[in-house]
C-alpha cells in the first residue's frame, strides 16, 4: 500500500492532549490566538519526549525541572524495555538509526530514509517513525508475530503509568496500528502497553477500532475546517502538565476574572452559573441576598458585608466597571438563579464574596459554620470521622505530636517511596522536631514501624494525646497529575500501606485509628469554616494562623507569578519530590550526593508541622472567641438510632440494601 504523503500535523500525544481540551489545539495551531508567541514551557508529553533518543542506560542528564524529570522516568523506562528484548532476542531487536537533527534532517526525511523495515528479518523494532493521514508518531516497538500464517507487527508502548493503560495511551498505539496497516498491508490484531509496574496489558484492536475512527474523522474536521479556533480554555485534567498553562490559559483566567480560581467550584457549577449568564467570580459574589431567598443573615453577617461593600467599590474603582455590566448577561435571564442545589449555592456564593474580599483589600475573611451546620456535617460521617470539626477539636496538649510525611511517587519506576517521617514533640517545654528519614523499602518499612511504635507507646502512656495531621493535598494533585490511582495519600492510609503484611504494628495503628487519636485539620477546617482563599492548602491556611515559614521555599517548578494558589501548592510538593530524585538518583544523573539537599527537604518538612501546630492554636482560639460556639470540645455524636437518622442517611441506607439485595440476586442467578 502506498504511504501517505499528507504534510505532519500532529503527534498522537497531541491528539490525547486535544481528547481533554479542544482549546489545546487551537493555541498549537494558531500562534495568533497566543498571548505569548514566541515559546511555551512545560509539556504535554508527560511521560517521555517522542522525537529523542536518549543514550544507553548509564548516565542520563540531570533533568532541570519536574516536568523534565518525569520525561526521564520514562525514558529509563523504555530503554530498560529494550533490555529485556535483547537479552531475549539479541540481535534480532533493530534499533532504528536516529534522525539526523544537527545536518537539519526533516521527520519527513527520517521517516523517508528509514522506510519499512517489517520485513520478517527482526523480532523487534525499535523507536520507528511513521507519517500517516497527516499524523505523526515513533512506535516504541513493534513486535512481530504471525496471524493466519502471515508476519505482522504489533505495536507495544511503554508508560510510567502503573495502575494501567489509560484512554491516550490506547489511542496512540491505535494510531500506530493504522500506520503499520497502512505500510505493510496487514492490520495488528493485538496492541500493548508495558506499564511501570512491570506488568504488560494487551487489548484487541478490534474492540476500539471503530472508536478510533470516529475520533480521527473528527479529529481531522477540526484540522481542516479550522473550527478549533472558536474554543476557549476551559480547565481540565491536562491543564496541570499543558504547556500552554502558565503563559496562555491561566493569565487568560486571572484577566477574565474567572470562576475556575473560585475554590470548591466543579465543572458542572461553572456550567450552570455560566448557563443563567454569571461568567466571573465577581459577578457571582455580587449576586443580592434577596435572589437567594433561603439565605439568612447568619449566613454572611453584617461585618463581612460592609467588608464586601469596601471590596467592590475597589474593584469598581480600579476597574471602571460596574454591576450593571457585568450582570448585564443574568440580567437578560431574568435574573434567573443557576441549577445548583441551594445550599452549595450559597455556600459558592459566599466562598466568592470571601474571595473577592481578599483580592481587594488584602485581607483574608474567614466565616465559620453554626454549631447546628457542624453538626449536621459530622452525624452523616462515618464513626472514626466524626469528630473532625472545630466543636470536637480537642484542646491542645503538651504530648501531643504534630506529623506530615514527604513522598516521591516515581523514585523507582516500579514504586514510589515515603522517604521522609517528620514530627515534632516537646521535651523540656520546648517542641523538638524529629526526622525519619529512609531511603530504599526497607528502610522505609522500618522507620513507619518505629513511628507508630513510639505513638502507641506515647498513647498507652497519654491516652489524653492527639497525633495532628494536615493531609496531604500535594500528593493526591501529584498522583493525579500522573492519572496513577494512589492509594497512599493521607498519613493512616500511608502507615497501613506498610504494615499490610505486619500485623502487630497493623494492630497498633489500628488501635489508634479507632481511638480517634489522628486528627486530621485540613478535614477540621473544611467542616468549620470558609475562607477567602482559593485553595485551603496547609500554605494558606497558615497564613489565618499567622505563621511565618523560617526556611526559604524549595524551588518551584514552572510557576511565574506570585499568587498564592491551588497549583502553588503542586509545585512546593513537587519542589520536595524533585529535591529527592536529585539526591536519591544521583549516580543515575552522575552528579553529586548533595547533602544540602535533605536538609532543604527537612527545612520545609519543618515548616509544615510548625504551621499545624500553630494552625491548631488558632482554631482552638477562634472557637473560644465565637459567642455562638461552645469554648470547650464538645463530646463526639454517638451512632444514631434508625428513627432519629436523617431521612437522607435513611434514603441512603434503602438504596444500599435495594443494591445489596439485586447483586445477590444476580449472584445466585435468580
Ligand atoms: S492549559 Fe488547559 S485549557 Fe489551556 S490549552 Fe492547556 S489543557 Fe486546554
Amino acid at each position: 500500500m502506498p504511504r501517505s504523503t499528507k504534510k505532519a500535523l500532529l503527534s498522537p500525544s497531541k491528539i490525547t492532549a486535544w481528547l481533554d481540551c479542544e482549546h489545546y489545539l487551537t493555541l498549537k495551531n494558531n500562534p495568533e490566538r497566543r498571548r505569548n508567541r514566541q515559546q511555551s514551557r512545560g509539556t504535554s508529553d508527560n511521560a517521555k519526549t517522542e522525537t529523542t533518543q536518549e543514550q544507553e542506560i548509564g548516565i542520563l542528564e540531570a533533568p532541570t525541572d519536574f516536568a523534565d524529570m518525569l520525561r526521564k522516568k520514562g525514558d529509563l523506562h523504555e530503554r530498560k524495555c529494550l533490555e529485556n528484548y535483547k537479552e531475549k532476542f539479541g540481535s534480532s531487536v533493530f534499533e532504528v538509526p536516529e534522525q539526523n537533527r544537527e545536518e537539519g534532517e526533516s521527520f519527513e526525511t527520517w521517516v523517508e530514509r528509514v522506510g519499512n523495515p517489517m520485513n520478517g528479518e527482526y523480532e523487534i523494532i525499535f523507536q520507528m517513525p511513521f507519517i500517516y493521514e497527516g499524523v505523526r508518531g515513533i512506535a516504541d516497538f513493534l513486535e512481530k508475530t504471525e496471524n493466519n500464517g502471515k508476519v505482522v507487527y504489533e505495536p507495544v508502548d511503554s508508560k510510567l503509568a502503573r495502575a494501567g493503560a489509560k484512554q491516550g495511551h490506547l489511542l496512540q498505539l491505535l494510531f500506530y496500528t493504522e500506520a503499520v496497516e497502512d505500510l505493510t498491508g496487514e492490520r495488528p490484531e493485538k496492541i500493548h502497553v508495558e506499564l511501570g509496574s512491570g506488568e504488560r496489558e494487551s487489548f484487541l484492536v478490534s474492540d476500539y477500532w471503530w472508536y478510533w475512527q470516529r475520533l480521527r474523522k473528527k479529529l481531522i474536521q477540526a484540522v481542516e475546517t479550522d473550527s478549533s479556533t472558536d474554543t476557549k480554555p476551559e480547565k481540565c485534567s491536562h491543564c496541570g502538565i499543558c504547556e500552554f498553562y502558565w503563559e496562555e490559559c491561566r493569565p487568560e483566567w486571572r484577566a477574565n476574572d474567572s470562576l475556575v480560581f473560585l475554590s470548591g467550584l466543579r465543572k458542572t457549577h461553572q456550567e450552570a452559573l455560566n448557563e443563567v449568564g454569571i461568567e466571573t467570580l465577581t459577578g457571582l459574589a455580587a449576586i443580592p441576598e434577596s435572589h437567594l431567598s433561603e439565605i439568612s443573615k447568619e449566613n454572611f453577617d453584617e461585618e463581612s458585608e460592609q467588608a464586601f461593600q469596601t471590596a467592590i467599590n475597589i474593584w469598581a474603582k480600579k476597574s471602571g466597571n460596574n454591576l450593571d455590566s457585568i450582570h448585564s448577561e443574568w440580567k437578560a435571564n431574568q435574573n434567573r438563579l443557576p441549577e445548583i442545589e441551594i445550599n452549595q449555592l450559597i455556600k459558592l456564593w459566599r466562598q466568592a464574596r470571601l474571595q473577592v474580599i481578599t483580592t481587594q483589600t488584602k485581607e483574608i475573611p474567614t466565616h465559620f459554620f453554626s454549631e447546628q451546620e457542624m453538626l449536621e456535617k459530622m452525624t452523616e460521617r462515618e464513626k472514626s470521622k466524626r469528630g473532625e470539626s472545630l466543636l470536637h477539636l480537642p484542646e491542645m496538649n503538651e504530648h501531643d505530636i504534630y506529623l506530615d510525611f514527604e513522598g516521591h511517587p516515581f523514585w523507582q519506576i516500579e514504586e514510589g517511596i515515603i522517604f521522609l517521617f517528620g514530627y515534632i514533640e516537646k521535651k523540656d517545654g520546648e517542641w523538638e522536631y524529629v526526622q525519619l528519614w529512609s531511603h530504599d523499602k526497607t528502610t522505609e518499612k522500618e522507620k513507619a514501624t518505629k513511628l507508630v511504635e513510639f505513638l502507641h507507646d506515647r498513647y498507652k502512656t497519654h491516652p489524653e494525646m492527639h497525633i495532628y495531621h494536615y493531609n496531604h493535598t500535594e500528593r493526591a494533585l501529584l498522583s493525579d497529575l500522573m492519572n496513577d490511582g494512589d492509594p497512599t495519600s493521607s498519613i493512616v492510609s500511608i502507615l497501613g500501606h506498610n504494615f499490610e503484611d505486619s500485623p502487630p504494628e497493623k494492630q497498633q495503628l489500628d488501635e489508634l485509628v479507632n481511638a480517634g487519636a489522628f486528627v486530621d485539620l485540613l478535614a477540621v477546617v473544611r467542616n468549620s469554616l470558609q475562607a477567602g482563599t482559593e485553595s485551603y492548602s496547609l500554605k494558606e491556611m497558615e497564613l489565618l494562623a499567622g505563621f511565618i515559614r523560617n526556611r526559604k521555599d524549595l524551588p518551584e517548578i514552572n510557576q511565574q507569578d506570585e499568587d498564592v494558589n491551588e497549583d502553588g501548592s503542586i509545585d512546593k510538593g513537587a519542589g520536595a519530590v524533585f529535591e529527592f530524585e536529585l539526591y536519591a538518583n544521583a549516580d543515575l544523573y552522575g552528579i553529586k550526593k548533595d547533602e544540602d539537599r535533605l536538609k532543604r527537604i527537612a527545612d520545609y518538612n519543618k515548616d509544615d508541622v510548625e504551621a499545624t501546630r500553630q494552625l491548631h492554636e488558632w482554631l482552638i482560639n477562634k472557637r473560644k472567641e465565637n459567642k455562638e460556639l461552645p469554648d470547650r470540645t464538645s463530646p463526639i455524636p454517638e451512632d444514631q438510632e434508625e428513627e432519629t437518622k436523617s431521612e437522607y442517611i435513611q434514603r441512603v441506607e434503602a438504596l444500599k440494601e435495594k443494591i445489596i439485595n439485586k447483586i445477590e440476586e444476580e449472584r445466585s442467578g435468580i
